[in-house]
């Protein structure tokens, strides 16, 4: 189990994916079947896994949340969203 937790809305970056500001969205939900309701959808919250969006894309990801790290927002650009951009 792993111990960070973000907020809709902060800036983290993803391993794997260096130099690319994201953004957490939230946790990923699965639909689970209720047997004794098969018509009612119903779904739980992975907390095991993190759905991001790269700043300036409109893209959901579902990362592991292990491969998170948060992000300063001043460590990256607001403009391309990329870490270490020097337009600043
Ligand atoms: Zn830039």
């Amino acid at each position: 189990m792993t111990t960070k937790t973000f907020e809709r809305g902060d800036h983290v970056q993803v391993k794997g994916f260096p130099g690319v500001a994201f953004w957490f969205v939230g946790y990923a939900e699965r639909r689970v079947l209720d047997p004794w309701d098969p018509l009612q959808d119903t779904y739980d919250i992975d907390h095991s896994t993190a759905v991001v969006r790269a700043v300036g894309d409109d893209l959901d990801r579902e990362i592991d949340m292990d491969r998170l790290e948060p992000l300063d927002r001043d460590a990256f650009c607001g403009g391309c969203g990329q870490i270490g951009c020097g337009h600043g």
